[in-house]
């Protein structure tokens, strides 16, 4: 069966619905191809690109989901400001060497009348969870949907959002699905801001001072580097060059368990440091894990242990 009736942006298919994905997958699935998804919100930038690149290696098609979630939106947050530009993001799937791109609307994708959700109990309680009741809950609902949806081989995520993804493979092992769970190092800018689609809400002036973010990030690794084992010595750190810009107001900076999301009582295993700030409207996250790597190399095509 062929690909039913898609839209085609210079030969890019652009997937509109379950049935047109399915009718995809089928005939991936008919010639032997393995399928890698990576799933996004769109605004797409080098970080995304750089997941469509990590998927490509592992061979086969690569299909990009752009899907700006309702459900992951708390009644603050920025659902209705949240960057749409879904041309320009098949020009970048396109140069990035997706196969296809899967971008259904909201409307149709869920249900009016949608009651089923999928929610954890321990990874998803601290850290954003604290600060965004809800938000995983629809995180992890909209992630279980699209892996139905096109059931792929492999599904790659950032380390950008080291708790989604951390959570997203919990999900994986828990539930027994077949997807093996990449993640792919973050992504940053040459002074090193994470690259995010909320940047573009900066202002110049709020731009210099989201640095503190990092800069607060790789203070931390750094007092982890010269042996410092103290989870609160290492986020005080941290939370002193936060605080030293005013502009920013601090959500959190933790030194956690990279496994259990915990503090430790001293750092023995590999930790994530995660923290988010807000300058003016704005809400930024960033993260380090130490030793470098650790949660990019776990699972991997292993998947989600
Ligand atoms: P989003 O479109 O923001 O929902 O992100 C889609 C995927 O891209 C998620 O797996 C993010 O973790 C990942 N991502 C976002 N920003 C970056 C970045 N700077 N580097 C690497 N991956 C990223």
């Amino acid at each position: 069966m062929s690909v039913a009736s898609p839209v085609r942006i210079d030969r890019l298919p652009a997937l509109a619905d379950v049935a047109e994905v399915r009718a995809f997958t089928r005939r991936l699935r008919r010639d032997d191809t393995p399928l890698a998804l990576v799933p996004t919100m769109g605004a797409l930038h080098a970080g995304h690109r750089s997941l469509i690149e990590a998927a490509r290696r592992h061979g086969g098609a690569v299909l990009v989901s752009i899907f700006v979630n309702p459900t992951q939106f708390g009644p603050g947050d920025d659902l209705e400001r949240y960057p749409r530009r879904l041309a320009q993001d098949m020009d970048i799937c396109r140069e990035a060497g997706a196969s296809a791109v899967f971008a259904p609307d909201a409307a149709t994708f869920y249900a009016p009348d949608h009651s089923t959700w999928v929610s954890e109990d321990r990874l998803s309680l601290p850290l954003e969870g604290a600060v965004r009741p809800g938000h995983f809950r629809g995180v992890l609902t909209v992630v279980l949907k699209l892996l139905a949806a096109t059931d792929p081989d492999i599904v790659v995520f950032g380390q950008k959002d080291a708790q989604q993804a951390i959570l997203i493979r919990r999900m994986a092992r828990d539930l027994n699905l077949r997807t093996a769970v990449l993640i792919a190092p973050t992504v940053r800018d040459a002074d090193g801001l994470a690259l995010s689609s909320r940047n573009a809400y900066l202002t110049a002036g709020q731009r210099r001072q989201a640095l503190a973010l990092p800069r607060a990030l790789e203070q931390c690794t750094e007092r982890l580097r010269r042996g410092e084992t103290s989870p609160a010595t290492i986020r005080d750190a941290g939370h002193q060059i936060l605080a030293a810009e005013p502009a920013l107001a601090i959500d959190y900076l933790e030194v956690v368990d990279l496994d259990t999301l915990e503090v430790p009582v001293r750092v023995e295993e590999p930790v994530l440091i995660a923290a988010a700030v807000r300058i003016g409207d704005v809400r930024l996250i960033d993260n380090e894990v130490w030793p470098g790597g650790a949660l990019v190399q776990a699972g991997g095509m292993r998947g989600s242990s």
